[in-house]
């Protein structure tokens, strides 16, 4: 089981493998934060997986 990353706050529609992501840390002024989970635990949140990461 991985573990993916996810921003907190708004634009909160995909998780990131990597913590150095664009897309995770990006858009300072709405950046809300980020958590971990399962990605099995994200997916049950409808999340879907970022096309910036690199696996
Ligand atoms: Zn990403």
């Amino acid at each position: 089981m991985s573990i993916v990353h996810v921003r907190t706050g708004d634009y909160r529609t995909k998780y990131h493998t990597d913590t150095g992501c664009p897309s995770l840390n990006g858009k300072q002024d709405t950046y809300m934060g980020q958590q971990s989970m399962s990605e099995d635990e994200a997916k049950e949140q409808g999340l879907t997986a970022c096309q910036h990461c690199k696996r």
